[in-house]
């Protein structure tokens, strides 16, 4: 069992808390704390543990208060009760308010523990471990992985959700959609890894370009990119997309020692507070959008239509 598995012992015996340090620091990160009041400084200053150790009985906080606290501030850590002072309705409290992993009587054999804790810290790696990948899951199944934007299922999730808002709200909305112009050429030039990283680079110029954590983009399709822009009025979005536009003309992609431009065109539309209902659903709006794109490419490329 690597030493990086902190665990607490926190006792109102300090001669104890000594003995479990010498016992047990060899095969654990081991820290001790003195009554509650300590354990808990010791979770706020040094923490999170994996495992917390807690006598029952203890001036002040007793354990199960305090173990129900450790559980508050970080729920992840597992929790023990070691006490020479079991009964049934402690325990019962241990269990509900703590929601203690084990309940040991003392004393202790030192091996009993040993394998409490080890049991704990498998437990405390597998709950973390399996956050972590559910996480990722989450993550993936709802962004490209080419260009790290979200993908359209995100988009179905959340699109009416940020309408909805903002129609409760009273606020506007815009979207753009937008497509690189003759990104076949870049594909048939340079071949597809350079496309690639072509899409790669338009979705970085996107995400740059954005509020961070209001405004959010779609791979929408190939090379076809939706961005949502709540709070934000079609002039504004004009504008935003009028910057974004001449950003990518300008922007030099280096591609294998090459350096590569191109252009996109821009399809925008949106909605005020008066908007009609009938006006404002995802498709209705994405479908104008597409037709202002659509107008955009017609009129020769590189430009922003929309209203
Ligand atoms: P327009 O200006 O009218 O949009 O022309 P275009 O060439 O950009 O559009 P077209 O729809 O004819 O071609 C889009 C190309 O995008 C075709 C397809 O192979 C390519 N594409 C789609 N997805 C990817 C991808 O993930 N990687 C690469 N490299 N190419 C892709
Ligand atoms: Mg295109
Ligand atoms: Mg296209």
């Amino acid at each position: 069992m690597p030493l990086i598995y902190k665990v607490l012992f926190v006792d109102d015996d300090v001669n104890l808390l000594y003995s479990y340090k010498r016992q047990f620091d060899k095969l654990f990160c081991v820290e001790i704390a003195c009554g509650a009041e300590e354990g808990l400084t010791a979770i706020a200053n040094r923490g999170p543990f994996c495992v917390v150790i807690s006598d029952l009985r203890m001036p002040r906080i007793d354990g199960i208060e305090f173990l129900s606290h450790v559980k508050d501030i970080h729920p992840d850590s597992v929790r023990i009760m070691l006490t020479g002072h079991a009964d049934l309705q402690k325990a019962i409290d241990a269990v509900n308010k703590g929601s203690v992993f084990r309940f040991l009587a003392k004393p202790c054999e030192p091996d009993t523990l040993v394998s409490a804790i080890a049991d704990g810290i498998g437990h405390y790696t597998q709950v973390v471990l399996e956050r972590s990948v559910n996480r990722k899951v989450l993550h993936l199944s709802l962004t490209d992985s080419l260009t790290g934007g979200y993908n359209r299922t995100y988009l179905t999730e959340h699109l009416p959700n940020e309408i909805k808002r903002a129609k409760r709200c009273g606020h506007s909305l815009s979207i753009v959609l937008c497509d690189i112009d003759n990104f076949k050429r870049v594909n048939d030039t340079y071949g597809h890894g350079a496309g690639d990283q072509v899409l790669q680079a338009f979705a970085q110029c996107i995400s740059e370009s954005i509020r961070r954590d209001v405004d959010w983009f779609v791979r929408y399709g190939g090379e076809e990119f939706l961005i949502v822009f709540p709070e934000t009025d079609i002039k504004t979005a004009h504008f935003l997309a009028e910057r974004l536009r001449a950003k990518i003309s300008q922007a030099s992609i280096d591609i294998n020692q090459k350096k590569i431009t191109i252009t996109a065109s821009f399809g925008l539309t949106g909605f005020e507070n008066e908007t009609p209902d009938e006006k404002i659903s995802p498709d209705y709006l994405i479908a104008i959008a597409d037709k202002f794109l659509y107008k955009a490419k017609e009129q020769g490329r590189n430009r922003v239509v929309g209203e």
